[in-house]
């Protein structure tokens, strides 16, 4: 915790919320927390802060990701490697995946399966770093469904935190939930629909029936409001998970008119994860989804839905996370929009928005100073490097510029 008052004076603000930026701004830090944010010429910062010229450069809240598997790297070999691979080496390896999120500017990530209450924990606890991390756990799923990795011969590959709970009809379901509660879930995940990367069947089979669904969603809303996520790609699983109250569609390929409708009166989150839908190589049995997704998807953004940031960073690489941002805006969404689909509603989405997603007063301090202005062009989010100051809770996590080197007091500086 940095425990002097830290202020950022100078450049372009997009506090997350949507408005438009403050040019020659300032942000007061104190203790952990945002205190104060908008023009420099009207702050008033208390005589001993550490001040930070970020002058040229552009301050936004931290970003989310709310769709990742951190123990999952891309070319790890086929699902049979992957699912015989020792549990140790799938948590050791989120730890370099975790270092690379939240050096990309993302700090805090929602998993959808792998990662456990432990990686969570281990991150709170200063053990390793990365983004504060949301966990799922597991997928839920019926027998013979996108996450039921039993093979057709009876062996059961599915041990350990990233296989499915194989479930079929609603109690079993409500047991399902509740377990992946008990083990410290913060979001219930299931598969409303079959995949492109699923054992068996195709993305547009159904997954959990509407009742099935309707029954994880009510429980899971038992205990304390927690949000279903729900996998659909197409097919029956996309109309049934949003009317069934999912508070959020990962993928959604293929959403039908009226299922966009119900969306946007229900304010059901999209997660598109696009860095997925569209990464190299692209695969013959993906390429003949991705140019209806491509339509589909910026009708759904045309009229609306409430949109959150989701990479399924994992089948791509960990570190590139907010190439998101690029995509979304060649979808069809403004720079502006993409950055709130990265901050204010992806923290709405996972229910933390009370205390992050946006610059405001009483908010934590999750900063990231940028090279650039996203807003003429937002692919300059996309790298890393451009990325040059992160800070979490108020703890500064990178600062390859120096800025912190070159702090002046205020009283010596001119704020
Ligand atoms: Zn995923």
């Amino acid at each position: 915790m940095v425990t002097r008052p830290l202020v950022f004076v100078g450049g372009r603000l997009i506090d997350g919320t949507g408005r438009p930026p403050v040019e020659d701004a300032a942000v007061l830090c104190e203790s952990g927390l945002i205190t104060w944010a908008g023009p420099r010429a009207r702050l008033a910062a208390p005589p001993n802060a550490d001040v930070i010229d970020v002058r040229s450069r552009t301050i936004l809240p931290g970003f989310f990701d709310c769709h990742t598997h951190l123990t999952m790297r891309p070319g790890e070999g086929d699902a049979l490697a992957r699912l015989t691979a020792p549990q140790s080496l799938r948590v050791l390896q989120s730890v370099p995946n975790l270092r690379d999120t939240l050096l990309a500017g993302v700090t805090t990530v929602r998993d959808l399966s792998g990662a456990d209450l432990g990686t969570k924990l281990a991150v709170e606890r200063g053990l390793i770093r990365g983004p504060r991390v949301l966990i799922a756990i597991r997928i839920l799923s019926i027998t013979g469904g996108h996450g039921d990795w039993r093979s057709a011969n009876g062996v059961d590959l599915t041990g350990g935190s990233g296989g499915g709970a194989v479930a079929d009809g609603p109690d079993a379901f409500v047991r399902a939930t509740r377990a992946v509660l008990q083990e410290g879930a913060d979001c219930v995940k299931i598969a409303a629909s079959g995949g492109m990367s699923s054992p068996r069947g195709e993305p547009a089979h159904g997954g959990l029936s509407a009742a099935e669904i309707e029954a994880v969603v009510t429980e899971a809303a038992r205990h304390g409001d927690v949000a279903v996520a729900a996998h659909a790609q197409a097919g029956p699983g996309l109309r049934d998970a949003v009317r069934a109250g999912v508070r959020s569609i990962e993928h959604g390929y293929h959403l039908d008119d009226a299922t966009i409708g119900e969306m946007v009166e229900r304010g059901t989150f999209l997660v598109p994860t696009l860095s997925t839908l569209l990464r190299e190589p692209e695969a013959s049995d993906r390429r003949r989804w991705t140019g209806t997704a491509r339509e589909r998807l910026a009708r759904a953004f045309a009229a609306g839905v409430p949109v959150a940031l989701g990479t399924d960073a994992g089948l791509v690489p960990h570190g590139t996370n907010l190439r998101e941002l690029e995509l979304l805006v060649d979808f069809g969404l403004s720079p502006m929009a993409a950055i709130v689909a990265g901050t204010s509603a992806a923290a709405r989405l996972c229910g933390v928005d009370g205390e992050l997603g946006t610059v405001e007063p009483g908010k934590r301090a999750d900063l990231v100073v940028a090279d650039g202005d996203p807003l003429t062009r937002i692919g300059v989010l996309a790298d890393p490097a451009n990325i040059v100051l992160v800070l979490k809770d108020g703890q500064l996590e990178k600062d390859t510029a120096e800025l912190f080197r070159a702090k002046e007091k205020t009283g010596s500086a001119t704020v």
